[in-house]
């Protein structure tokens, strides 16, 4: 392993992520381990302080039954072979005096006890004090109580067994601890790793994503957990990223395809000129459709600005309080010229007002746009209705005709830029007259629907918010 690896393992996530762990389990261990010893210190010390009081209670009893006698008896019997080292006593009178005592060999020197403890008078609780570290480092434990008016017995217990119980404990905590730290941590990282596999996948996907194979995807390991779901969440941006892409392609693709036609003609009209010879009438001829084809390709650019405007919000839409009725009958109007040169039938179901907000020339260009599409496709003998309903919240405009339909495959894809249906463009047309009405009516806080019937026809529906003072 070289050093720069070890050192982007330091700083990886599962390393860090086991050390964590760890450091939290020990510490919580070790807090709840310390709890636990307090609390049987406690408890042990507590016994020790009962037996002693008992002892101490047992001893008046004695005094009372046989006397002083009695009570240096007893004092003798229970210090017996090697109790000796654990126990003491001794016999105080009141005045300081050593009256008697068990064997103190096995003891350091040890004092007289202090004044207020030899004035003690029967019936008064036992006095109970530590001796630190008394006999070879261990506490004793001292009682001190009057079995008789003049007389103190002092008894000591030596706490060394507790202490090595205690001790015990505390070895065998510290062993369990650093075994499951030292178990805990090739585990944790071992876990911890396996847990971020998933990331790993989405990074080395993304890398190679990032490298050029736009298609590669990432592995879904498990289903559900939150892994899977970035997995899965990864997948499909990716799948929108591709489809976006493809999109775009097939969006410069049709836009270089409809700059192409024009500039091609405009190139071939100037070299017939050229070749024609000269003659004002040749030269005036070609002017003419360079002219139309240039105004042909404002058109497209013009539309597209207006449509990336409308799109991105940036346009400012001229609000004003427009009669529907009467824009869509200046419509019918209008186009009503072309729909008898084509044999169709265009008629109009209108209220007699319809009142909407919005910007004039924007809301004609909508209707414009679908009644030139509504004509454009539907075949001689073939009819066109433009029907408005005033139903407010919501005003509805349908464009309805009884034309070629449009392919199911299409429908999703005819509101974008430069799509049309059919590729070989046998209809003038640019691709962008829906995504423009679709973009204004939008603008407008409204949306257009459409539903077709190939080979049956197609009904476009402008929704638009009908004015609030509209008088219905
Ligand atoms: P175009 O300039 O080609 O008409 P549009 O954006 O207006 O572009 O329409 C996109 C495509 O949707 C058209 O090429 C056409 O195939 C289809 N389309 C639009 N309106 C109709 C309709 N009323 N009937 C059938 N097809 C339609």
């Amino acid at each position: 392993m070289s050093s720069g690896e070890g050192h982007s393992r330091r700083r990886s996530l599962a390393f860090r992520l086991t050390l964590w762990y760890g450091g939290i389990f020990a510490a919580t261990s070790a807090f709840a381990f310390g709890l636990v010893y307090l609390l049987m210190l406690a408890v042990v010390q507590e016994r020790t302080d009962e037996d002693l009081r008992e002892d101490a209670a047992e001893f008046a009893a004695f005094m009372q039954e046989g006397g002083l006698d009695r009570v240096k008896r007893e004092m003798q019997l229970e210090t017996l072979g090697e109790e000796a080292e654990e126990v003491f006593f001794r016999l105080w009178s009141s005045g300081g005096r050593e009256m008697a005592s068990t064997d103190l060999s096995t003891w350091p020197a040890l004092d007289v006890p202090p004044d207020e403890l030899l004035r003690l008078e029967p019936g008064a609780d036992p006095e109970l004090e530590t001796l630190p570290d008394f006999q070879d480092g261990h506490d004793v434990r001292v009682v001190y109580t009057a079995p008789a008016p003049g007389l103190v017995l002092e008894m000591g217990q030596s706490l060394a067994e507790d202490e090595e119980f205690i001790g015990t404990f505390l070895t065998g905590f510290l062993i369990t601890l650093s075994g499951v730290v030292a178990l805990g941590a090739p585990i944790g990282w071992f876990m911890a790793r396996h847990a971020l596999r998933g990331i790993r996948d989405v990074t080395r996907a993304a890398s190679e994503i990032a490298s050029g194979t736009l298609d590669r995807r990432v592995t879904v390991r498990s289903q559900g957990d939150e892994l899977a779901l970035l997995a899965q969440t990864f997948n499909t941006m990716l799948d929108r990223i591709q489809a976006l892409m493809v999109g775009m392609r097939e969006m410069t693709d049709n836009l270089a395809h409809d700059l192409r036609s024009p500039l091609a003609r405009i190139r071939a009209s100037a070299e017939m000129t050229l070749a024609n010879g000269s003659g004002s009438a040749n030269y005036e001829a070609s002017a003419c459709s360079t002219i139309e084809e240039c105004d042909r390709l404002l058109d497209m650019i013009n539309a597209s600005l207006d449509i990336a405007e409308a799109e991105s919000g940036a346009a400012r839409l001229n609000m004003a309080d427009i009669d529907l009725t009467a824009l869509v009958d200046d419509a019918f109007e209008l186009f009503n010229t072309v729909a008898e040169d084509k044999h169709l039938t265009l008629a109009t179901i209108l209220p007699t007002t319809c009142h909407v907000r919005g910007d004039r020339q924007r809301l004609q260009r909508v209707v414009a746009n679908l009644l030139d599409n509504a004509l454009k496709y539907t075949s001689a003998g073939g009819r066109v209705t433009l029907r408005l309903v005033d139903e407010p919240p919501q005003v509805r405009l349908s464009i309805e005709d009884t034309g070629v339909g449009i392919p199911p495959e299409s429908m999703p894809r005819i509101f974008e830029r430069f799509y049309r249906c059919d590729p070989s463009r046998s209809e003038n047309g640019n691709g962008l007259g829906l995504s423009m009405a679709l973009a204004f009516a939008r603008a407008h806080g409204g949306d257009i629907t459409v539903r077709s019937t190939l080979g049956e026809g197609s009904t476009f529906t402008v929704l638009l918010l009908a004015a609030r003072d509209s008088p219905g």
